[in-house]
């Protein structure tokens, strides 16, 4: 397929590295990102996107999507699909859409988990919102880049599975971390709790494969350093974007908003920047309630 990708960071770098190996053709676009072995380089997104069947996006915010989705639409040929992977706020992925399809075009968000391991692996998980057409015309690229695509419904609604997720993510992570230090304080064993909670009504995904707790559980950042893994910053940033969709349809998030407030003083006032979003039991070890 003749492809335009625009983004090659962290996460598009090897994902355009993997659409490129499995004989797509495609040109990317990035001011700042090496362009990978087997890529095209275009000088500009629009010329990126020009000719091309599917244009993925990788970028950072809602705000820059919107940019690039402005150069890009015009350049576009209509019946091409429009397929943002970024994480954004539901409502510039609902705007871009709407604006792509006016234009003729097919329009996806389509967020993914897994991390840039995942993304060298092509063992992403992609959370579709969008048209099934455009869908079956992007699934061999999919099928390339990650292991399981779900479609969640209309545009936006990738969006909304991600931060739904990535909100549950952030406030079980800071309850597992919580409970490590509590249970210090109560004088028991760090392996004792893992082998009850592991196994017990307690058990998730943060305690089970990502213990935060140093030497307990299988290896996690926490045994590496604190090095990401799945940055403080971004937990911050997806935690925000949930408490803004939050607001935007009225929704009662008390859990979400608490752990969005403690990855904001970890990453904005703490030494948190840089580090994986496990990294905040030693906080909890030193403090007490107040
Ligand atoms: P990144 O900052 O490494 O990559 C973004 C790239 O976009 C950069 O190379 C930047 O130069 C480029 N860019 C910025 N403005 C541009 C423009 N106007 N035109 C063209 N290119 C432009 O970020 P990342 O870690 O690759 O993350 C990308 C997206 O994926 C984000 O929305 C992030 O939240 C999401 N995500 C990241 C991870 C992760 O572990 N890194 C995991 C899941 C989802």
């Amino acid at each position: 397929m003749k492809i335009g990708f625009i983004g090659m960071g962290h996460m598009g770098g090897p994902m355009v590295s993997n659409l490129a190996a499995a004989g797509h053709q495609v040109t990317g676009c990035d001011p700042v990102a090496p362009c990978p072995e087997g890529v095209a380089k275009a000088a500009t997104n629009a010329e990126a996107a020009t000719g091309a069947e599917v244009v993925i996006t990788m970028l950072p915010n809602g705000a820059i999507l919107r940019t690039v989705a402005a150069e890009i639409i015009p350049a576009m040929t209509p019946g091409a699909v429009f397929l943002d992977c970024s994480t954004v706020d539901v409502e510039s992925a609902r705007d871009v859409a709407r604006d792509a399809v006016a234009a003729g075009l097919g329009a996806l968000d389509a967020p993914v988990s897994g991390g840039m391991g995942g993304a060298a692996a092509g063992t992403l998980t992609f959370m579709v919102g969008g048209e099934a057409a455009a869908l079956e015309t992007a699934r061999p690229l999919f099928d390339v880049m990650g292991q399981k695509t779900v479609h969640c419904g209309p545009s936006g609604n990738g969006q909304a599975a991600k931060i739904c997720n990535n909100m549950i993510l952030g406030a079980t992570m800071a309850v597992t971390y919580e409970a490590f230090a509590l249970a210090d304080k109560l004088g028991l064993d760090r392996q004792a709790m893992f082998d009850v909670v592991s196994t017990s009504s307690g058990y998730s995904w943060t305690m089970n494969a990502y213990c935060p707790a140093p030497g307990i559980g299988p290896q996690s950042p926490a045994d590496n350093g604190n090095k990401p893994g799945f940055a403080a910053e971004l937990m911050l940033k997806d935690l925000r974007l949930s408490q803004q969709a939050a607001e935007a349809v009225d929704a009662d998030t008390p859990v979400g908003a608490r752990a969005t407030a403690l990855y904001a003083e970890f990453v904005e006032q703490e030494d948190g920047r840089g580090r994986d979003f496990s990294a905040l039991l030693p906080r909890f070890e030193a403090r007490g309630r107040t």
